[in-house]
């Protein structure tokens, strides 16, 4: 059985290089520059984080002292990966170690795995937008699979999370909150909360206090309507991550008439004989 980081460091090694929602900068003619951005690359307009395992040594303890996951001989020494700047001391599953799992130490090699939202599934990794993290939340990947938002990017998550086994009812990591989501309350939620942000603005929404130009803008008696359904669940952890994750919905122009591709094949192709083609 994976812990959350062995699950994020297989994924990570499949997709091998990781495309970062960070734009790519020409590199100054500065060596100290350059030696910092060794593993990135440029993949399209954004940086690439090429992923592999920091150096690995020999290691005595079975357990992780961060996650707990399994360690089979090969790991890093808490004392060396475990700088004094980590905060989160108190949340190590096995104290008593003095090793962590390869899964751990790279987890914590890359700046990115914290500054970005994470998307792991047995096929790759990936740093979804918030935009793309609305489509996962109400139709999520194959699972297991592995979510974790990150608000500030200032806090390591990963470790925190938990693999999903299930479509429905399924965990994610919201910044230092656990949430379970069920789908079909999610997406009621995010009707809510999307009608009230075409005028109003997530901080309103979250708080409850509306500005009285905008509830006039909106309209008194749908205002009362949707306040009185978010009443009830504000404060809510999947409330929170509605708001979150909620989208201004875009002007409805209508779409072009689609090209229908499945006529050319099932109705056209049969009625070319063969001795036609030459026409063409
Ligand atoms: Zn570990």
């Amino acid at each position: 059985m994976l812990t959350p980081t062995q699950f994020i460091r297989q994924a990570a090694l499949k997709t091998g290089t990781v495309v970062t929602p960070t734009p790519w900068k020409e590199k100054p003619a500065d060596k100290k520059v350059r030696k910092s951005e060794e593993g990135k690359i440029r993949m399209g307009d954004h940086v690439g984080v090429v992923m592999e395992d920091p150096g690995l040594e020999d290691v005595p303890d079975e357990s992780c002292w961060l996650c707990g996951g399994e360690i089979s001989g090969r790991g890093r020494q808490v004392k060396r990966a475990i700088l004094d700047t980590f905060t989160d001391r108190d949340k190590a599953r096995a104290p008593w170690s003095d090793s962590i799992c390869p899964g751990c130490a790279f987890c914590l090699s890359y700046t990115t795995l914290r500054n970005y939202s994470i998307l792991a599934t047995e096929e790759g990794l990936r740093h979804p937008g918030r935009a793309e993290i609305k489509g996962l939340l109400l139709e999520p990947p194959e699972p297991p699979f592995l979510l974790c938002i990150a608000v500030s990017g200032q806090k390591w998550l990963h470790f925190r999370a938990e693999i999903a086994y299930s479509q429905d009812g399924f965990p994610v990591q919201y910044e230092e909150t656990r949430v379970t989501v069920d789908r079909a309350t999610l997406a009621s939620l995010l009707d809510i909360v999307e009608q009230l942000y075409a005028v109003f603005t997530k901080a309103e929404i979250l708080s409850g206090s509306y500005g009285q130009n905008r509830i006039r803008e909106f309209g008194l008696r749908r205002f009362q309507e949707l306040e009185a359904m978010a009443a009830l669940v504000r404060g809510s952890r999947l409330f929170d991550l509605a708001v979150f994750v909620a989208q201004k919905k875009e002007i409805e122009v209508p779409a072009a008439e689609p090209e229908k591709e499945g006529l050319c094949t099932t109705t056209l192709t049969p009625t070319i004989q063969s001795g036609q083609l030459g026409l063409f």
